[in-house]
């Protein structure tokens, strides 16, 4: 990748115009081209397929917190689940909102992803825990898992943890979806170093890029030094609201930042997903048929073309 190509001036989207801003409040959907929506590209039905693995790793990335990382690493699996996809997420942020969203409460665990990548003795086998989804498994966490960026940093090869922790899972699943925390530590320095892929989940508001180009600097430091087979598989635009200017003028601006990566999934803003993580589900088999639920399996679609 272009060193310049994604630094912080290009992606600099300032506050709002207020002369704007006056104007943006609701408005109606347009009629036919919308600005914010590309015409879509193809993408085809996936194929049923007959056997696992091994699998691709995807690290599902933003530092800013709020942004739709851990509802899309729910959504997203459990779409690729639906697809017939063998799925492991792994929940690698101490907060747990993964393993609550599956219906897990964390506190009440006895081992953990963090068990796991400190332990020697504690196997795959000893954590993983199935879902009410079929295909769909999830490596739960903790705040236990606080306490390992801090005891990793003495580690000989910190870095790879997680990626020698997965090595005996890759044969077992088509995709492993890791839900990194918000920052960009150790933690989740590990995930894009064992990962093949960076989802990146940005929130159709001002001000979300800006964080982009810091994300885009250790993206490229692990591509670098770590990881140089690291791709950017996609950026997902969240919390999108079709009635307002400014949510749209930002996907725009996204598009043209980021081009083709830019995924045709839209996710838009909706209490539904809230909803889910008290019912502890995926929207895809809380609302299967809402619009929630079918952006989720096109961006599953997408994924699996990419
Ligand atoms: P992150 O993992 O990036 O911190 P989450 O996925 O946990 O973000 O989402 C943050 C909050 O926003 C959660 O309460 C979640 O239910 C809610 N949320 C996520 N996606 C949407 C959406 N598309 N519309 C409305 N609320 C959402
Ligand atoms: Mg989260």
């Amino acid at each position: 990748m272009s060193a310049g190509l994604f630094d912080a001036e290009s992606l600099h989207m300032g506050p709002p115009d207020p002369a704007r801003a006056e104007s943006a409040g609701v408005t109606p959907p347009t009629e036919g081209g919308d600005p914010a929506v590309r015409p879509r590209r193809e993408v085809p039905e996936p194929a049923p397929i007959a056997t696992h693995g091994p699998a691709t790793v995807l690290a599902m990335c933003n530092q800013k917190g709020g942004v739709g990382k851990t509802t899309s690493t729910i959504n997203l699996g459990a779409a690729l689940a639906e697809y017939g996809r063998r799925v492991l997420l792994v929940d690698f942020d101490p907060q747990g909102a993964l393993s609550v969203g599956l219906g897990v409460q964390p506190h009440e665990l006895d081992v953990t992803i963090y068990n796991l990548i400190m332990e020697r003795r504690v196997t795959l086998d000893d954590v993983v825990r199935p879902t009410a989804v079929e295909g769909l498994d999830l490596l739960p966490s903790n705040i236990d898992l606080s306490a390992a960026e801090v005891q990793l940093v003495t580690e000989v090869g910190r870095e790879q943890t997680l990626g020698r922790t997965l090595a005996p899972a890759l044969e077992d699943y088509d995709y492993v979806l890791v839900d990194c925390q918000p920052s960009l530590g150790l933690l989740t320095v590990n995930a894009l170093a064992c990962a093949h892929g960076v989802l990146i989940p940005l929130e159709c508001e001002y001000f979300s890029l800006r964080g982009v180009a810091l994300l885009m600097d250790t993206i490229e430091k692990v591509q670098d030094r770590l990881n140089p087979d690291l791709k950017i598989l996609g950026i997902l635009a969240t919390m999108f609201d079709p009635r307002t200017l400014h949510t749209r003028e930002v996907r725009q601006r996204v598009i043209e930042a980021f081009g083709d990566l830019v995924f045709d999934a839209v996710i838009n803003r909706t209490v539904r997903f809230p909803e889910t993580t008290v019912a502890g589900e995926p929207i895809t088999t809380w609302a299967p048929h809402s619009g929630g639920a079918e952006s989720y399996r096109l961006l599953a679609r997408e994924v699996l073309s990419r």
